[in-house]
């Protein structure tokens, strides 16, 4: 368009996006405004719409312009621009949101939770403020979202929020397109929002009453964003024991948070990335190399090089931390195994054995939202819990979908559905083995589709008929766990071409009545095929061997024919114990089939004796990790034979070794590096050029970062996870791609859509 400037025009520019809930419509009013633009914006369920009108220069600057000066958390996925006849207002305006969706049809995104923005902090500690060290002080570009939206649209009315009025002021802000609250919803001022309380005490009081109970070693629970933590001195080995005694978690790691990023500086080691993922709006546990610094104590994180480091993400944190100034344990506020507590009755009730205090506060608490942890791998984040920050953000995958919902799997439980190209993915949930989390999860799958205003017309789950998630859904489709797991890393990475698939975990039905785990599938979308897995194995006692690798470890020796005298694993069992096994073994009894990776790096951890029982899933395996020396790469490995997945020479290579009076950190740099060319000679021999990498095992730094960089090598394109865990947390994601590119869209025996969202309302 090349008419002289004078003449004017009249667009309509679509949107879609997160672009609700983070200023966006006050951003685009500003530019309306710089550029001497008339029209109008307003928030459509799919995204926002614009009309503007004015001179054609202007006119056609301005969608450039929204996408350059976009706010920071809004993500602008699609602009559709069209001509509509003159209007000749003079004025630009907000109008109220419009309720229908747009063209598209499609459902709306309701955004994370947002971590407390510069501005905001600034507020809270500027003595002339009226906000200062005021605990729930938020603006449109941070503050709760996802944790208080009760249904969409995203206005203060759906939110919890709905019960707390504002005060003239705060409705001024809200009410003010130039102000930087301009329909925030969950704004609020000491006046007139939520307010804290301590025992009998409330505001200030409350938050001083707390930080004392902190520094004189009590347990104070802290009802956060999406649920109540555990916080308690991390400075002291007294204090975190008791914790963990309380809280029934012997080993697992505890989280920490700092105060600041200085002191989190001193304690760990820092990389650019770490200090961005830490500082980012998700604000999630980051997990960092620790210094070796003698302030902590050391039962944060037994043995572990790594420490889950958070700062600060919302102002009651803020505040909390400033008062404290020393890190802080930050777990989440549940017995082990069970799910998050959110509300104040619950909290009371089943925190007060683990809890001395209460910091408690009346902003109702919608769905639990856990925190997040990443880390960093082959130098980008890659999730290991995508929970607050990251959901219910959609991935955005190659091609439409059918609409499903994916139920995912009973460890690390996230649900998960679709809607056209677009998966959205639950929360993090926990563990099903408690009837509580049971119930959560029921709860959760009329939630999700009911949030994203999805309709789900099939439901998916894992193929293990003993599953909590896949029981009572009859009618559902099961896609076997590990094609989930390819799936999922396929989707998160936009990939629809065939790739070899390396799913590598613990625990998985396979379609042949054994465990899988060290599976190698060629994956072609919805197909699938079992290429190669790693030997199969005995596991005598079956489920048991999660807790005691020594009986792996004999497993494995027992399929090696290796006699167990000649190594020191006897040791590890009474004489009556290894009759026992022996015998199990030997005349195949309650002993399943497997070809489980996990299994075998908890096997090969019991044999170098580091460790013969667990207390959590995958404890013996990290030993193994964290074991391995600074020169680890220099030290070699194992010779293989040709027989694909065959890890008899890595056991009999360790044997040597061990008998050699090699040391067991140079021993584990050897068994990596031998699975690690174990995964190279199946992909030799696979032909295809993209090797895809999922599965719990591949939360091993060392493991995956070695795969990589050797699959590189030899010219092949590794595929791995980012957004969404290797672990069991990114299965719903694969289940979702899966059935969302296969099933027909009506089957008989389908719920209609007249009888809700959730066609599992039954459960
Ligand atoms: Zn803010
Ligand atoms: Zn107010
Ligand atoms: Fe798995």
């Amino acid at each position: 368009m090349s008419e002289d400037a004078g003449s004017r025009q009249r667009l309509r520019i679509g949107i879609t996006g997160a672009v609700q809930g983070v200023g966006f419509r006050p951003f685009v009013y500003r530019l309306a405004k710089e550029l001497g633009i008339a029209g109008l914006v307003r928030n459509r369920t799919d995204g926002v719409e614009i009309e503007i009108e004015g001179d054609v220069v202007s006119t056609e600057a301005f969608p450039e312009q929204l996408k350059e000066n976009c706010p920071p958390h809004c993500l602008i996925r699609e602009m559709e621009v069209s001509f509509l006849p003159l209007a000749g207002e003079s004025e630009f305006a907000i109008l109220d949101s419009e309720g229908e969706g747009g063209g598209h049809g499609r459902a709306g995104e309701v955004l994370p939770d947002l971590a407390t923005c510069g501005d905001c902090l600034h507020e809270i500690f500027d003595p002339e403020d009226r906000r200062y060290l005021y605990p729930f002080t938020n603006c449109t570009q941070c503050g709760p979202r996802f944790s208080i939206v009760q249904s969409l649209p995203y206005d203060r009315a759906n939110t919890t929020m709905s019960g707390f009025r504002m005060c003239p002021d705060c409705q001024a802000e809200y009410d003010d397109p130039a102000d930087r609250r301009f329909h925030a919803q969950p704004n609020a001022c000491p006046r007139c929002g939520p307010r804290v309380a301590f025992g009998e005490e409330t505001g200030n009081d409350a938050m001083e009453s707390a930080t004392r109970a902190i520094e004189a070693g009590r347990i104070v629970a802290v009802k956060g964003v999406g649920g109540f933590h555990l916080f308690a001195d991390a400075r002291s080995d007294e204090v975190v024991q008791r914790l963990r005694e309380r809280k029934r978690r012997p080993d697992k790691p505890l989280a920490v948070m700092f105060p600041n990023l200085d002191s989190v500086a001193e304690h760990c080691l820092l990389q650019t990335i770490e200090k961005e993922i830490l500082e980012s709006v998700a604000a999630p546990i980051v997990l960092l190399q620790r210094r070796d610094s003698k302030s902590l104590a050391d039962s944060l994180a037994p043995g572990n090089p790594r420490l889950g480091v958070l700062l600060p993400y919302s102002p009651l944190h803020h505040l909390l931390m400033r008062r404290l100034g020393f890190p802080v344990v930050a777990t989440s506020g549940n017995l082990s195994d069970e799910p998050i507590c959110i509300s104040n009755e619950e909290a009371q009730e089943r925190l007060s054995g683990i809890a001395d205090d209460f910091l408690f506060h009346d902003r109702p608490i919608e769905r639990a939202v856990d925190d997040s942890v990443a880390c960093v791998m082959a130098g980008r984040e890659l999730s290991l819990r995508r929970s607050r920050g990251y959901a219910p953000a959609p991935i955005v995958v190659p091609g439409k979908l059918r609409p499903v919902l994916a139920l995912g799997g009973d460890l690390k439980n996230a649900i998960a559905v679709t809607d056209g190209d677009r998966i959205f993915l639950s929360q993090y949930h926990g563990d099903l083995e408690s009837p509580l989390a049971q119930d959560a999860f029921r709860t959760r799958t009329q939630d999700l589709p009911d949030l994203s205003r999805a309709r789900p017309e099939r439901v998916v789950c894992d193929s293990h008929p003993g599953y909590h998630s896949s029981a009572s859904c009859e009618d559902a489709i099961s896609v076997q766990h590990h094609h989930a797991h390819i799936a999922a890393c396929l989707a998160e990475n936009g990939i629809d071409e065939t790739v070899l698939g390396v799913a590598w975990d613990g625990t998985g039905y396979g379609p042949d009545g054994t465990i899988w785990g060290g599976e190698f599938l060629i994956v072609n979308g919805a197909e699938f095929e079992r290429f190669s897995h790693l030997r199969s194995f005995s596991l005598p006692g079956g489920e048991r061997c999660v807790r005691e690798p020594r009986r792996t470890a004999l497993g494995l020796l027992h399929e090696a024919g290796i006699p167990v005298e000649e190594t020191t694993l006897a040791a590890a069992f009474t004489e009556e114990e290894l009759r026992i096994v022996r015998t199990s073994l030997a005349r195949k009894i309650h002993s399943p089939r497997t070809s489980s990776a996990g299994r075998l790096f908890d096997g090969l951890a019991a044999l170098l004796g580091i460790r013969h029982r667990t207390t959590f899933e995958g404890q013996a395996a990290m030993e193994l990790e964290f074991l391995l020396p600074e020169n680890a790469g220099s030290l070699g490995s194992y010779v293989l034979d040709s027989s694909p997945g065959n890890w008899f020479p890595i056991i009999k290579g360790c044997l040597h070794d061990l008998a050699e009076g090699e040391s067991a950190a140079r021993i584990s740099a050897r068994i990596h590096h031998s699975l690690v060319e174990l995964i190279l000679q199946v992909a030799c021999e696979a032909g295809q050029s993209r090797v895809a990498l999922s599965g719990g095992c591949f939360q091993n730094r060392y493991l995956t970062e070695t795969v990589i960089r050797r699959l590189r090598e030899e010219g092949f394109t590794p595929i791995w996870h980012r957004l969404v865990p290797p672990n069991d947390g990114g299965l719903a994601l694969g289940q979702a791609y899966v059935a969302g590119r296969t099933v027909p869209s009506t089957q008989p025996g389908v719920a209609s859509e007249a009888e809700g969202n959730s066609p599992i309302s039954s459960m």
